[in-house]
């Protein structure tokens, strides 16, 4: 379909002439509330266009049919302007969650359970439990100069005074993922024996939007780190989850109730899990 140069705003709203026009694959200009506004574009196999707002700054992103046209999907945005802007307002007047500095009396999750984090400083040497590093000529047997790890409600850091931020951050990534380790292979090893499926490889890694994904055909799962901060059978759940893709890889019917079959109350564990959104950075 033909895109259109200009679009008229309906009558009875604003008269000037908005001027939508494609800039590239995936993304398309168009005007909200007097805005110039970069709408992305993702086309999947689905029957009907879908709007979405994005936290935290109110990007916005449309879903449409392979099939359907720019001109059509413009039509569609234009005829939610107001919907559009007004979400966008609410998006942004949210107040967001503070990022973490990774200070002595912040509050750190693990598991679900709160546990307040504590500075070391230097003068305090790694504990032994820190791996020394690769035996490379230049680090050969040094400890990592800022390392995270809990004892009892507390989550000691160890780091030189002034040490990045980031450096920090890594620190507690790097913990975050030794605790998932920790928990995953017995989880697997269960569920894939209960399912009856086997995974060729189950790997973590940070993800921004999903918590699992599943790919079918070399049949590996990935789990996301955050999910040691969440009670441990949201972890549970998406390890069912993904594993249930390797039979069914849509979330249709089947899907459903062969997560009705293996964990009767998976509703309620995806209910825990949303609510846990907050972590997301
Ligand atoms: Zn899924």
């Amino acid at each position: 379909m033909k895109t259109p140069g200009t679009t008229q705003a309906k009558a009875g709203t604003r008269q000037a002439a908005v001027k939508n026009k494609p800039v590239a694959a995936g993304k398309l200009l168009t005007v909200i509330g007097g805005v110039e506004v970069e709408v992305e574009v993702v086309r999947k196999r689905i029957r009907r266009l879908n709007l979405y707002v994005l936290p935290p700054d109110g990007r916005v992103r449309i879903s449409a049919p392979q099939r359907s046209g720019d001109g059509a999907i413009l039509a569609f945005i234009q005829s939610k302007e107001f919907w559009i802007q007004r979400q966008i307002d609410a998006v942004r007047s949210k107040p967001r969650p503070p990022e973490p500095q990774y200070v002595t009396g912040e509050v750190h999750l693990l598991w679900g359970a709160p546990l307040r984090l504590e500075e070391r400083w230097a003068e305090s040497p790694a504990p032994a439990s820190a791996p020394a590093a690769a035996p490379t000529p230049a680090s050969k047997g040094r400890r990592p100069k800022v390392w995270a790890e809990a004892r009892g409600e507390a989550l000691l850091l160890y780091a030189p005074k002034g040490s990045p931020r980031e450096l920090r951050e890594a620190a507690v990534d790097r913990w975050y993922r030794r605790e998932l380790l920790a928990a995953l292979p017995a989880l697997i090893e269960t569920w894939q024996e209960v399912i009856g499926v086997r995974a060729n490889e189950v790997r973590v890694r940070n993800m921004r939007t999903r918590w699992g994904t599943c790919s079918i055909r070399p049949r590996r799962v990935w789990i996301n780190i955050a999910l040691a901060q969440a009670p441990p059978e949201c972890l549970e759940y998406i390890v069912v989850h993904e594993l249930a893709h390797l039979i069914e890889p849509s979330h249709n019917s089947r899907f459903k109730a062969l997560m009705d079959r293996y964990l009767p109350d998976w509703r309620v564990r995806r209910k825990r899990l949303n609510e846990m959104n907050k972590i997301y950075k």
